[in-house]
């Protein structure tokens, strides 16, 4: 949450949701509001869009009519926006410091001394990919060098897409859904090296890899053990169990189905009623999911939330709204040209496919 002023600490719920109501109206076609799955509903239900991250930026790409983005998500998403919109339009996110702990887990100096180390193994026949969850350098690195952005929604597609341009791949910062994605794509454990930056192995003993991966998590994702699933299991015999790909590969071993947070939605939808589906991702999404599908019985694999999700709240909104009519938005997002120009040619590559 921000520093909020002190009136929007003094006004009941229902005053904040009329006003954001009222400013909404107002704004009218000036304003898109982009929502994250991952948000509390408070803030959720007032998303003209709510999505994924490759939805959302799907989404920021083509509000050009908007004058105003308002980006409910953390920052690396309100970034993404940023880069793709117009620059006409300005991208605003309620509570800047909500940072992903997994995005900063990468910057682009370690990114280029793992490049420098790596590339030589291999005469060059090196490329990088990075999750849509890193911050914008990053991105930019990536498209420096010829790679492109994934998201959990194309994370095989754009892995297929990379080993048809070169022999090796770099993945960053995920660890897991690199080494998920790598593994189903046949990639065996021994071809699977990792890279940590805070340590960095002896550059040879990666030589018979295909796959590096960078040392990175998240740890709303990590949080899931293999024993959570093996009690689901127990309780619930003839139970569904869908979790998301940031999960450690024991977890999504024992799994019926791993998907992005597009294909948990969609297997929850998809399950017959009366049936129980059991969910390893974020516990706002989960708890929605229930309460959007009454007649089955949709449980979390355990409960895990995203703090810096949650950072956001409706009061937050309301305030970033009131910048926005009072003629003096704040906790604006920006990129500077270069980094954005090179993040740009890594996510187009994405969204091309
Ligand atoms: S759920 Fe994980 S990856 Fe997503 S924003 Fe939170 S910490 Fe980052």
């Amino acid at each position: 949450m921000n520093d909020l002023p002190q009136k929007y600490k003094e006004m009941s719920d229902g005053e904040v949701y009329a006003a954001i109501r009222q400013a909404r109206q107002t704004l009218g076609e000036r304003l898109t509001i982009l929502g994250h799955h991952y948000q509390s509903d408070e803030v959720i239900q007032f998303a003209d869009f709510r999505g994924d991250s490759l939805e959302l930026s799907r989404q920021a790409a083509q509000a050009t009519r908007a004058e105003y983005i308002v980006f409910c998500g953390v920052h690396f998403m309100a970034e993404t926006a940023a880069i793709l919109c117009q620059p006409s339009q300005m991208v605003i996110q309620p509570v800047i410091e909500a940072l992903c702990p997994m995005a900063s887990m990468a910057d682009a100096e370690e990114a280029a001394a793992a490049w420098d180390a790596l590339s030589p193994l291999w005469d060059g026949d090196l490329l990088p990919l990075t999750y849509q969850n890193s911050v914008a350098d990053i991105k930019a690195f990536v498209g420096k060098q010829g790679g492109a952005v994934c998201t959990s929604s194309n994370a095989a597609q754009l892995f297929q897409w990379a080993f048809s341009q070169k022999g090796h791949v770099l993945f960053m910062p995920d660890e897991h859904l690199g080494t998920n994605t790598a593994l189903a794509m046949g990639i065996p454990h021994a071809r699977i090296g990792i890279w940590n930056p805070l340590r960095p192995p002896q550059v040879e003993s990666l030589a018979g890899c295909q796959v590096i991966v960078w040392k990175g998590f998240c740890s709303v994702h990590t949080c899931f053990r293999p024993e959570d699933v093996d009690e689901a299991r127990a309780n619930y015999p003839d139970a569904l169990v869908v979790v998301h790909p940031e999960c450690k590969h024991e977890v999504v071993a024992k799994a019926d189905l791993s998907g992005s947070t597009t294909g948990i939605i969609r297997a929850v939808e998809q399950a017959p009623a009366g049936s129980t589906v059991i969910v390893g991702t974020e516990w706002h999404l989960v708890n929605r999911l229930a309460e959007t599908y009454p007649d089955k019985r949709v449980l979390p694999l355990r409960r895990s939330e995203c703090r810096t999700m949650a950072m956001t709240t409706a009061r937050d909104l309301l305030y970033a709204l009131d910048g926005i009519l009072s003629g003096t938005p704040h906790n604006i997002v920006t990129v500077d040209e270069d980094t954005a120009a090179w993040a740009r040619v890594a996510l187009e590559r994405m969204l091309r496919g």
